[in-house]
Order: structure tokens, then C-alpha cells, then sequence
């Protein structure tokens, strides 16, 4: 299993992270069951060419039902499948040679490779990881949901998307090293310190052994809670260095927006309005960025897509064919806060119509959503949409609509209501948290202003008693 970086990138794939062969990737080939049909699921690790896409969504309409999701980790949903179609929809997104991860799934910046300011391109090191890992049996006993995040330092960052295990590249006396961290997002992971850049890969597959060791079901997050993270201590100790600096400041997460890239040109990224689209709507977009001249586009970490390759002028152009299409093209939309699972009659597990109810949860709170309050409506208790706390969780129940304060679907209610009065009981939290924040700020500025007149004070006395 010890491999150092050198050894692991010098067998590199042209694709970077390995093509999608045909039954390769688990997703495809072992679509998932749910009320609409099956399911297949593929994670692109690179640039999708504009043509390759547009295929993915007619392949999706002729075999599916037309709809196509990009989740929280940038992977693509399509829905509605059967057990035949499935098949024949494989084989055509076989047929395209998409780029995509055929392990567990490992996060690079959305823009790697690209992006004038990053540190490093994150995505060689994840294509390095995989190749890495297909060399071990880590894959078959790690949970399926186990997920490396490697941040090369670019826009947009994945300070937000939680992972098993975490990189973060940062400079440090002349080098390049990696900050590295288990079981949460940039906030609440457990540091574990700094490791040079050669010693990456290696060092992630120690930790990754540590969770394969602990069970196929185990994630981070348990050995953390379990021991305080000593086992993973343990296990990266040698590769650990003393005298490395702090992490510098992390870049913005956010998507959706215009970026500059090395070659002069501009990436554009746009939401899928609650993580969902028409194969249509898609399509058009796809066939509206071609026309523009654009290169290809990648699917994002938080239900996202960028258009890369735009001449500036153009990007203004396609934000309006977006806007039109119904994508999100504006970050503080409050659609963004707003995270649905399928609901019914989607998925068969779930109480309630949640991706329906959605765009009416925004559309009711849309004064209180943004960056410091989100709103999670769910299903049913699982909680598939999102795996961090929101603001405000909505879980369907056999009894009602069950409403959480700051916490997951998992949590305590503070109240449960028939679905027909969920709107007033939202806009009355929405207002209750809006005039709790606004208390909070203003006790804080009073503080705030109280400690500076009280500085003040103190040195106008001190003056005056000077003077005497
Ligand atoms: S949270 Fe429940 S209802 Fe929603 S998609 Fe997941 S399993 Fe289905």
C-alpha cells in the first residue's frame, strides 16, 4: 500500500481519473431502486465535452423520464429508468467516454487545473488517490458514502462539503503541503496537522485503513467520536510535520458565478434549482453554450454546473439563457438555501412531497435563507438531501410534518403540522429566527459599542488625569 506521490503519478491515465468502461462504474451498472423507477448515478472527474452531455440528456429522456439531478458531491442523477432501459442507458453513456470515478468518491476543486490561483491542481492528486486505491481492497470495505475531499486551494473551494478525510493545500516554508483533517467540512473537521505533498497519498490511505478496519459500515465521524481521533493520529504520525505553518484563508464555495480561468477565459456556473432539471432544459443550455463557443462544462460539488471556455461577453449571454431555462444564476437565490430530497411520489419511502413543496419553502422564506439559514425539507427521517444541520429541518412522518430547529432529520421536533398548515408554521419560524438574529446583532453591536465608549471613556480619563 505505500506508494509516494512520484510512483502513483507517474502511471497516469490520459483521462486523469480513469474513463468509464462499460459495467465499470457501480452506478450504471447497478442502478438503485425508488419510487420513479431506477436510479443510475455517475461521478464525472473532469470536463464533459459539450456533445458528450447533450447525449447523456437525450440518453436520459429516451430511457429515463427525462430528469436529471447533479447532487451535493457534483455527481449526476438520472431517474426513471427501468430494469431494460438501464441497461440501454448504460451502454449509450458508455459509448460517450465521460470521465468518471469508478471508486469511492474523491472531491477535487470544481475548477482544477484551470484556475489562475489555485495552489495546485487538486484534481491530479485525486486521480492519483483513485489509481492509488485501485491498487488496494480498501474500496470493497469502505462505506460506500466514504469521501476524500482534496482542495487544491482554488475557486471554488470545498470548504462546505463534508468528508471522511480532508486536504488542504497551503504553502508552508517554500513548499507545497497539505493540511490534513477527518470527519467533517473546513469548520468542523479534527485537524490533524500538515503533511508534505509527496507524502499525500500515502498518508490518506492510512487513514482510509483505519476506517476500513473499523467495519464496512464505519465512517470518520464514529472513530472520532470514539477516541477522539487517536487512532487516526496514530496512523499518519510518521508523515506529520512539526514546524509547518497555519492554513491560510478559504476560498468562497459558491458555484454559481463568472471565474476567470489561466487561458483568458471565463467559467460560468449555474444552479439546478433544488439540485433538479428537465434533460430538455439541459440540453438547450448545453446547445446555447456550444453556440457561444464554449469548451465543455463539469458538474460542481453543491448541486451545480459550469460552463467553461466563454469569451466575457458571452458569459453575460448565456446567465440569461440560464435565468430563462429556470437555473439559478444569481448565488444569494434563495433557492440555494433550500435543500429537497424526491419525496413523493418519487421515492417510496417518503410522507410527503418534498421537492414539490420547495420552490413554495423558498418562495415563503425567502427573506430568511441565505448563507446563515437554510431550510431541509425531507421525505422521511433519512435525510438524503443534505448531511449537515439546517436552520430549519421539515421531515414527512406518518403523523405530519415534523419541524427541527438547527439540526438534522434525526433530531428532536419543536412541533409537528398537517402538511396544509406547513406554510404559516414555516413563515412564522422565518420570522421568529429573523427577529431572534436581529436581537442577537443588536446586543452584539451594543456590546461592541459599549467596550469602545468604555475604551474611550478610560482613555479620556487617563487624558484628563495626565492633565491634572
Ligand atoms: S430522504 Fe427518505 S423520502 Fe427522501 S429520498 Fe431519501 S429515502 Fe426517499
Amino acid at each position: 500500500m505505500i506508494l509516494t506521490l512520484a510512483q502513483t503519478l507517474s502511471t497516469a491515465s490520459p483521462q486523469g481519473g480513469g474513463a468509464l468502461r462499460r459495467g465499470a462504474c457501480p452506478g450504471l451498472s447497478a442502478p438503485m431502486p425508488t419510487g420513479d423507477g431506477l436510479l443510475a448515478r455517475l461521478l464525472p472527474t473532469g470536463t464533459i465535452p459539450l456533445d458528450a452531455f447533450r447525449a447523456l440528456c437525450a440518453a436520459a429522456r429516451e430511457h429515463g423520464n427525462g430528469i436529471i439531478e447533479i447532487t451535493a458531491r457534483g455527481s449526476i442523477q438520472v431517474r426513471g429508468l427501468s430494469a431494460a432501459s438501464a441497461v440501454r442507458f448504460a451502454a449509450a453513456i458508455a459509448r460517450l467516454h465521460i470521465a468518471a470515478s469508478d471508486t469511492i468518491q474523491v472531491l477535487s476543486n470544481p475548477l482544477a487545473g484551470l484556475d489562475p490561483e489555485e495552489i495546485l491542481d487538486a484534481s491530479e492528486i485525486a486521480a492519483a488517490l483513485r489509481r492509488a486505491l485501485a491498487k488496494t481492497p480498501l474500496p470493497r470495505h469502505l462505506a460506500p458514502k466514504v469521501s476524500v475531499i482534496v482542495d487544491g486551494g482554488g475557486v471554488p473551494g470545498l470548504g462546505h462539503r463534508v468528508g471522511d478525510v480532508r486536504l488542504r493545500a497551503g504553502r508552508s516554508n517554500d513548499q507545497v503541503v497539505f493540511h490534513i483533517g477527518v470527519a467533517g467540512d473546513q469548520t468542523t473537521a479534527m485537524s490533524l496537522g500538515v503533511v508534505a505533498l509527496d507524502h499525500a497519498i500515502e498518508a490518506v490511505l492510512h487513514l482510509l485503513d483505519v476506517i476500513a478496519r473499523s467495519g464496512h459500515a464505519a465512517r470518520a465521524r464514529d472513530l472520532v467520536a470514539a477516541d477522539a481521533g487517536d487512532a487516526f493520529r496514530a496512523a499518519i504520525a510518521d508523515f506529520l510535520m512539526s514546524d509547518a505553518l497555519p492554513a491560510g484563508v478559504q476560498k468562497s464555495s459558491e458555484p454559481v458565478g463568472s471565474y476567470p480561468l489561466r487561458d483568458g477565459t471565463f467559467a460560468c456556473g449555474f444552479g439546478l434549482a433544488f439540485g433538479h432539471a428537465t434533460a430538455a432544459s439541459l440540453e438547450e443550455l448545453t446547445g446555447a453554450a456550444a453556440a457561444q463557443g464554449a469548451a465543455g462544462l463539469r458538474t460542481v460539488p453543491g448541486r451545480a454546473l459550469l460552463i467553461l471556455g466563454l469569451a466575457h461577453h458571452a458569459a453575460a449571454s448565456m446567465a440569461a439563457v440560464a435565468e430563462r431555462l429556470g437555473f439559478v444564476v444569481h448565488a444569494d437565490d434563495a433557492r440555494r438555501s433550500v435543500f429537497a430530497c424526491a419525496g413523493t411520489p418519487i421515492c417510496s419511502s417518503a410522507h410527503i412531497a418534498a421537492r414539490t413543496m420547495a420552490p413554495r419553502v423558498a418562495e415563503i422564506a425567502a427573506s430568511r435563507l441565505g448563507t446563515d439559514f437554510d431550510i431541509h425539507i425531507s421525505g422521511c427521517a433519512k435525510g438524503c438531501a443534505h448531511s449537515k444541520q439546517a436552520g430549519l429541518t421539515i421531515v414527512g412522518t406518518a403523523n405530519g410534518c415534523a419541524m427541527i430547529a438547527n439540526g438534522r432529520p434525526g433530531g428532536v421536533p419543536f412541533a409537528t403540522v398537517p402538511t396544509d398548515e406547513l406554510p404559516e408554521a414555516i413563515a412564522r419560524f422565518a420570522d421568529a429566527s429573523r427577529r431572534e438574529d436581529s436581537e442577537e446583532n443588536g446586543q452584539e453591536n451594543n456590546q461592541e459599542n459599549g467596550q469602545e465608549n468604555g475604551q474611550e471613556n478610560s482613555r479620556e480619563s487617563s487624558q484628563e488625569t495626565n492633565h491634572v
